[in-house]
């Protein structure tokens, strides 16, 4: 029924007990996880393609993956690591580009080597055909501005801004770009009205619902460590903001996700 559209199953807080984090997303109705990739110098890449191939096939939640370059990370990348990319990226299990873009906020990487980076893996996505997870915190001007062109070009980054959490003429924006927006466990957070409000906005066929664990975990688990199994509270408040129907809501979300993040392999 559910979809958790951006998750980091290889943090460290999953090491101990991941087969039983993935049996309670199971039984609260999480059929797919897609894990964010990690890491950025060379080898130490592809822990969420290593997640998804163990789980067996046929399996629940089913588990894809996300490979990139984290804009904290930008400055451990090197040359190799987009190579290395490039052959992670072409993998089966491998549906997205991601997490990528621009921290403004935390500005743990140069903001110069962090939008070089963000470019050359938006290139490598559109190189391969494949959708990106945006990652912006206070640089959505920055974010547009990468974007924008693109656009105009005719190429425009096929994604979704992960854990959309800006303004109501932000979403409009991102909106314009042909970009999704996925909500988080932010959106049961009680100030997050303009969250609340991105959320009632987007067209159906645009949103999704995601934890971002084992961060941001929603109300009433806030502050304790997030899983996947948790989306479903976000994905309930979503259809009562929207007020739209339970099972038709998780069927619309699943529609848009597999519209997003279909394998499209050259
Ligand atoms: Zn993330």
């Amino acid at each position: 029924m559910w979809i958790d559209s951006h998750c980091h199953l290889d943090a460290a807080e999953f090491h101990d007990d991941l087969e039983a984090v993935l049996l309670r997303a199971a039984a609260a109705g999480v059929d797919a996880i897609l894990a964010m990739g990690g890491g950025a110098a060379p080898g130490t890449l592809d822990g969420s393609c290593r997640l998804a191939r163990r789980q067996p096939a046929g399996s629940l939640p089913r588990l894809c993956a996300a490979v990139g370059i984290h804009p904290h990370e930008a400055a451990r990348a090197e040359a190799a690591s987009l190579t290395e990319l490039r052959q992670l990226a072409r993998a089966d299990e491998v549906v997205a580009i991601g997490e990528i873009g621009l921290d403004f906020h935390y500005d743990l990487s140069p903001r110069d080597c962090q939008r070089e980076i963000f470019e050359q893996q938006l290139d490598l996505a559109d190189e391969l055909g494949l959708p990106v997870s945006i990652h912006c915190r206070a640089a959505w001007p920055e974010v547009r501005q990468v974007l924008e062109p693109r656009a105009r070009a005719g190429r425009p980054a096929a994604g979704v801004m992960h854990c959309f959490a800006g303004s109501e003429t932000e979403a409009r924006e991102a909106l314009d770009l042909g970009l999704y927006l996925s909500f988080s466990g932010m959106l049961t957070f009680a100030k997050a009205e303009n969250i609340r409000a991105a959320a009632r906005l987007a067209p159906a066929e645009r949103i999704l619902i995601e934890t971002d664990a084992p961060f941001l975990a929603p109300v009433p688990h806030r502050g304790k460590r997030n899983e996947p199994a948790w989306v479903a509270l976000t994905g309930a408040k979503l259809a009562e903001l929207r007020g739209a129907a339970l099972p038709a809501l998780g069927d619309q979300l699943a529609e848009n996700f597999n519209a997003l993040f279909a394998p499209r392999h050259p």
